[in-house]
């Protein structure tokens, strides 16, 4: 195991490439909770945050309550 997560992956959702090029896999926990895990990160990605196994909570789809997504619309 080269992998080592502080919470349990129950299994495997989805996965989604994000526009950053890096590739991040959607994980259902052991509490009922969904991660979003980073599996690949891509070369040219710029975001720090974006590291091999590191959890991503802003795109955790359970928690889409963004009030504020009005001003700054990225589309594609
Ligand atoms: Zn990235």
């Amino acid at each position: 195991m080269s992998k080592t997560f502080s919470m349990r992956i129950l299994r495997g959702l989805s996965s989604r490439l994000l526009p950053c090029g890096c590739l991040a896999g959607i994980y259902e926990t052991y509490d009922g909770n969904v991660v979003t895990i980073l599996d690949e990160r891509d070369e040219t990605c710029r975001d720090r945050r974006h590291v091999n196994g590191n959890v991503l909570p802003d795109l955790c789809p359970a928690r889409a309550s963004q009030s504020r997504a009005d001003s700054t619309r990225a589309d594609r």
